[in-house]
Parts: structure tokens; C-alpha cells; sequence
């Protein structure tokens, strides 16, 4: 491990991963360090993306690919299923990936770009120099070291205790975080080209739960609920636990994860003197699916190239950092995450007869349209006095 390098970035996900391969393709020196000690585990994801998104990034590969996806079916209370297919499957839905491997293969090919990357090596806090972030103190297995960059990335997910410590304020309000548990289960009858997400209150208030399939027989049956709704005998973990017992009886659990889903709105802003924030730990996770995997890896690149410019230049101000910022606000990320922003909160204050309502207004039309925005028209057609305060947003719906 070097003293100095162009690029620090602290966090070994897909946002990390992506901006440290950039970073060294466009012939910076870049240093990626992970807490923990191997990259990928333990997992805290569905593991769902979109087809198009993740060809965007690297080549499917079926060592990380589990499941290919066809369609998505989303069950509200009285049973009613809204099924969304498309004639070219996987475009939009895509599919149920193995992120054990997944983010293993995302870092070497970083490092293979030239990046050096170090498990088991923890920022502990920001290098702080007349206010602008000059670097990382690190403690590398055991041991502290001070590693200098010209600019830091933080990576680090959705504690996002860098930017914090450099005096960006990450706080998530408590029923803006999304409380997630959720089981690896085999031997379970599914479909096994379907994701199936399950709304209502009883079921997940304020969020929904998931049966994503990663095999035949084998699925990813998780939940996120509302951190205002979490409370003793409540927790995500007895509503998925319920709704197993019911639904999965002989399922047996192979892997179990609990984890929190940041679903509020991104930093006001994601760059200061020396930093840019980067995936979940600047909040740009969909706050209606809760998917991050794809605006990961979209925040690692941009902030990537914003930053290797600026150092090429000899200044990384926020003022020379700002076009990332600007950049993903202005790109269709950003303009899907303020309208789906505004979705959620408007679903969330839905109750199950609302939701039954709307669901069979449109479950026996097939939406050949794998999208948000087909999904959202749709129900506004056909339920024009239940959801004007959403006929504002229908111009943005493309
Ligand atoms: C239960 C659950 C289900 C989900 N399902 C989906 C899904 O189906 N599809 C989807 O797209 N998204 C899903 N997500 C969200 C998705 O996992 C994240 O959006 C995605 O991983 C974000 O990538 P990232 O690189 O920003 O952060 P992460 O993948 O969280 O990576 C951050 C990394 O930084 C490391 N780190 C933290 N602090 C430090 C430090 N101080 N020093 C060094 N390293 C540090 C962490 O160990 C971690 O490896 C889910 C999340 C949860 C919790």
C-alpha cells in the first residue's frame, strides 16, 4: 500500500467497484479499500437488476447470473395479481444475480484496470486539511495507516459514516429507512422466471415484501418495512415469518440477512472540497423499488471520470467536482428517482381496500411494458379521481 494516490475510494460494492475501475482506465492511481474480509459477503441485497442497466457495466456471465427473469407479478391483499411481461424478456426486468460473485468479479476487474485494492482495511476517518478531505486514516488488519488522495470517493454503502464524519449530514429519517429481512429458502414451489413482489398493510406496511428465484426450487423470500412501523412483535422479521408459515411451510432456510434500505431522498448535495459520495451512501437507491445496484455502479463511473478530469486539471474543489453532481441530477437516474420519490409517498399512504381497487382496475389487461412509468399511466387512465394528486406527474411518465 502506497502513502498517496490520485484516487481513494473507501468501500468495496458496486459503486466502489465501477469507480475504481474507471478511475484506473483513465490512468489515475486509485486505492480501494474494504472493511471487510473478503469482497461480496455477507450479502445484503435481493440481488435483482435490470437487463440493460448491468450490460451497461460488464458482460452477463452465468458463473454470477442465478436466475434469468420473464416477468414480475405484484399481489395486493384480496390475491389479485397485476402480471407484467414483455415480448422480449429480461430487457427491462433482467435478472436474479449471485452478488458473492457478482461484486467479486466487479473488483477484479478493477484491479486487473490497475487499481490496489485491500480487504480488511477500514476508514476510520476523513484527512481534513483547511476543510477539504486530503485522504483517509485507515486501520489496515490491525494496523493504523494515513493514506493521501487527491480526491476520496466514498463507497461505503448505507451507514455512509465517511461523508458524516467529513461533514456532509447522511442522516435517514427513521421511516425513510426500509427494515429488511430476509431468507434464502429452498425447496419451495415458485415460479421460477417471476419476481413476485406482495403489498398491504398486513403484509409489509409502508414497503412489500419479495419472492425473487434463484433456481427451480430456491428463492430470495425477503421483506422491507418502514423503520416507524418496526416495533416488538412487529418486526420485519414476524411479518416474514408469517407470511412463510402460510405461504412456504416445508421451505428450509440456508442463508439469513437482515439489513436497512435508505428509500428518502438523495444528499442535497454529493461533492465537498476533496470528496465525492457515491451509491447508496448518497442515497440514490429507487426509493419505490429500493433497487441500488444499478445507480451504484451509474454514481461510481460518473464521479469516476468528474474526479480524473479534476485531478488531470490540479484542482478538486467542489466547484471542479460539481459536474457529478449536476450530471446524475440532470440524467435519467435522477429524473426517475424525484418521480418515484414522489410515487412512494404517495403509495405508502394507500390502504388495502385502495390498493385491491386499483389492482383490479387493471390485473386483466396484460402490460406488455415492464416499467414504473407504464404501470403508473395505466392505473391513472383507469383511476382518474383515486389518484389526481399523481395526474401531475403523467407529463414525466415517458
Ligand atoms: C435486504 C436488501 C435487499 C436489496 N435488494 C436489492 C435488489 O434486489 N436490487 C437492487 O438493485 N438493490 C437491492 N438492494 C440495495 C443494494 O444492495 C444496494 O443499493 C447496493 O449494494 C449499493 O451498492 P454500494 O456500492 O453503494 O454499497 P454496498 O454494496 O453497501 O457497498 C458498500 C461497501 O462499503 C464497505 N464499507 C462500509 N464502511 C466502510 C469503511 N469505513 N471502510 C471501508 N469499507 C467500508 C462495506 O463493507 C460494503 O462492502 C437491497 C438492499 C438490501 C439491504
Amino acid at each position: 500500500m502506497k502513502s498517496k494516490y490520485d484516487m481513494l475510494i473507501v468501500g468495496g460494492g458496486p459503486a466502489g467497484a465501477i469507480a475504481a475501475k474507471t478511475a484506473a482506465e483513465a490512468g489515475c492511481t486509485v486505492c480501494l479499500i474494504e472493511k471487510r474480509p473478503a469482497i461480496g459477503t455477507p450479502i445484503r441485497c435481493a440481488e435483482g437488476v435490470g437487463r440493460e442497466i448491468l450490460e451497461e457495466f460488464t458482460r452477463p456471465d452465468p458463473r454470477w447470473i442465478s436466475s434469468s427473469i420473464e416477468r414480475a407479478k405484484i399481489i395486493v391483499p384480496n390475491g389479485t395479481a397485476i402480471r407484467l411481461d414483455q415480448d422480449d424478456p429480461g430487457n427491462a426486468v433482467g435478472y436474479i444475480l449471485d452478488r458473492k460473485v457478482f461484486d467479486r468479479e466487479l473488483v477484479w476487474q478493477a484491479a486487473e484496470a490497475g487499481a490496489d485494492v485491500f480487504v480488511k482495511t477500514r476508514a476510520t476517518a476523513p484527512i481534513m486539511e483547511g476543510g477539504a478531505v486530503r485522504g483517509a486514516k485507515v486501520i489496515s488488519i490491525g494496523t493504523p495507516i494515513d493514506i493521501r488522495a487527491d480526491v476520496v470517493l466514498a463507497a461505503d454503502g448505507t451507514e455512509a459514516q465517511f461523508a458524516r464524519r467529513a461533514g456532509l449530514d447522511t442522516t435517514v429519517p427513521l421511516r425513510e429507512i426500509m427494515s429488511c429481512t430476509q431468507y434464502l429458502l429452498t425447496d419451495i414451489d415458485i415460479d421460477p422466471v417471476s419476481t413476485d413482489f406482495y403489498l398491504g398493510n398486513d403484509i409489509a406496511p409502508e414497503g412489500y415484501l419479495w419472492v425473487f428465484p434463484k433456481g427451480e426450487r430456491t428463492a430470495n423470500v425477503g421483506i422491507g418495512i418502514s423503520g416507524r412501523k418496526s416495533r416488538d412483535g412487529s418486526r420485519a422479521k414476524d411479518y416474514l415469518d408469517r407470511f412463510i408459515a402460510e405461504n412456504f411451510p416445508g421451505g428450509k432456510t440456508i442463508e439469513a440477512i437482515v439489513g436497512g434500505v435508505p428509500v428518502c431522498q438523495p444528499l442535497p448535495c454529493t461533492v465537498a472540497d476533496g470528496l465525492m459520495v457515491i451509491g447508496d451512501a448518497a442515497r440514490v437507491v429507487d426509493p419505490l423499488t429500493g433497487g441500488g445496484i444499478g445507480n451504484a455502479m451509474f454514481t461510481g463511473r460518473l464521479a469516476a471520470k468528474v474526479a480524473a478530469e479534476a485531478i488531470s486539471a490540479g484542482d478538486c474543489s467542489k466547484k471542479t467536482l460539481m459536474p457529478y453532481d449536476v450530471g446524475w441530477r440532470a440524467s435519467r437516474m435522477g429524473a426517475s428517482l424525484t418521480r418515484n420519490y414522489k410515487i412512494k409517498e404517495f403509495f405508502i399512504t394507500l390502504d388495502d381496500r385502495k390498493l385491491n381497487v386499483l389492482a383490479d382496475s387493471i390485473a386483466s389487461i396484460g402490460l406488455a411494458e415492464f416499467s414504473v412509468s407504464a404501470l403508473i399511466k395505466e392505473l391513472i387512465k383507469r383511476n382518474p379521481k383515486m389518484l389526481f394528486e399523481l395526474g401531475a406527474l403523467k407529463s414525466s411518465l415517458s
